[in-house]
């Protein structure tokens, strides 16, 4: 079968691989149908101690795909239907994994896509515990967002940044993927959305997602327009993953008391902080990574009430390498999506 490897660092090929075997009694055979493209696909890795992992290396950490065999055991899926794969290799015994919080997993065994093979293949055999049932609202190519996409902005602005009603936020990077998503989930649920991005094409279409504010980070500093915006008040939330480009003007940005919540740094992994700043203003710094099997559930009932995934375009699997160039030049508004079917 096909799939798409990484062959050594941020170099992608597209070629064969074995078959996947047949599923043991509590695992399920997949065919995959879509997968979305992530900046961890390529970049990721980058300057990640903990990210240990061995060369080539299936890529892909969030997909759609159609059960096509379960395992003697399984009980709950059937044969045709859509899911999607929740990619940490989770225990399902320790605290946090009973608690809802599989990604505080105090022995997870890895990420699908991240330290173990991924899911930019044509089949694959997962654990049925890993399973996602897709509502019939939602199609194969919006699910393939579901995981990494809406999974981590759900954890972010509702259980780590707490987002509520009448409150303003400042996100960041508006046309990627997560911005997009962003912007949707917080004015969905009535909050004041300001967002960053870097062309008068991304400005016009973040207004037409909903923000009520939209900065040119380009032509003018993104931590003096906030300020404008909101009468030098600053906000309540950043949602933050850009990194140094943006990390000292994301803590100038917020009120006292006001949340940093950050899952990513896409411009380098070392910031200065200034940290009179941080007490003087009694600001909250919040690390996110990955989501809960809920936020996954929580986003795929989103998307069926019609809280669709911006997608920017869908190509073929093969051509997955010439897309990641598209996302190092920021070359695309919302999500790309890798169709397999
Ligand atoms: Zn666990």
């Amino acid at each position: 079968m096909r799939a798409l490897r990484l062959i050594k660092e941020e170099q992608l090929e597209f070629g064969a691989i074995d078959d996947p075997p047949a599923p043991k009694a509590h695992e399920v055979l997949v065919r995959v149908r879509a997968v979305s493209l992530n900046h961890i696909d390529l970049f990721g890795l980058r300057g990640m101690a903990f990210a240990k992992r061995t060369l080539p290396l299936v890529v892909g950490v969030e997909c759609s795909a159609t059960v096509e065999k379960l395992g003697a055991a399984v009980s709950g899926f059937r044969e045709g239907e859509t899911v999607v794969i929740y990619p940490g290799l989770f225990c399902g015994a320790c605290k946090a994994c009973k608690g809802g919080r599989e990604n505080l997993c105090e022995s997870i065994s890895g990420i699908m896509g991240f330290h173990l093979d991924g899911m930019a293949r044509e089949r694959l055999v997962v654990p049925a515990n890993r399973l996602i049932h897709v509502p019939p609202q939602v199609n194969a190519i919006d699910a393939a967002c579901t995981t990494v996409t809406f999974g981590t902005v759900q954890h972010m602005l509702f259980d780590n940044a707490r987002l509520e009603r009448g409150e303003t936020i400042l996100v960041h990077a508006g046309g990627s993927g997560i911005g997009t998503a962003a912007i949707r989930m917080a004015k969905i649920i009535g909050a004041t959305v300001i967002t960053t991005v870097g062309s008068a094409d991304k400005a016009a279409k973040a207004k037409a997602l909903g923000a009520d504010h939209v900065i040119n980070y380009r032509e003018e500093r993104f931590e003096g327009a906030v300020r404008r915006i909101t009468g030098k008040k600053g906000v309540d939330v950043v949602f933050e993953h850009v990194g140094p480009d943006t990390w000292a003007g994301s803590l100038l940005s917020l009120k006292r008391g006001g949340r940093l919540v950050t899952c990513g740094s896409t411009s380098g992994i070392t910031a200065e902080t200034n940290l009179y700043t941080i007490f003087q203003q009694q600001l909250r710094i919040i690390g996110s990574f990955g989501s809960t099997v809920q936020n996954c559930k929580d986003s795929l009932t989103k998307m069926a009430a019609g809280l669709k995934p911006v997608i920017d375009s869908v190509i073929r699997l093969e051509d997955f390498p010439q897309a990641i160039e598209r996302l190092r030049s920021r070359d695309v508004f919302g999500k790309i999506v890798a169709r397999l079917d």
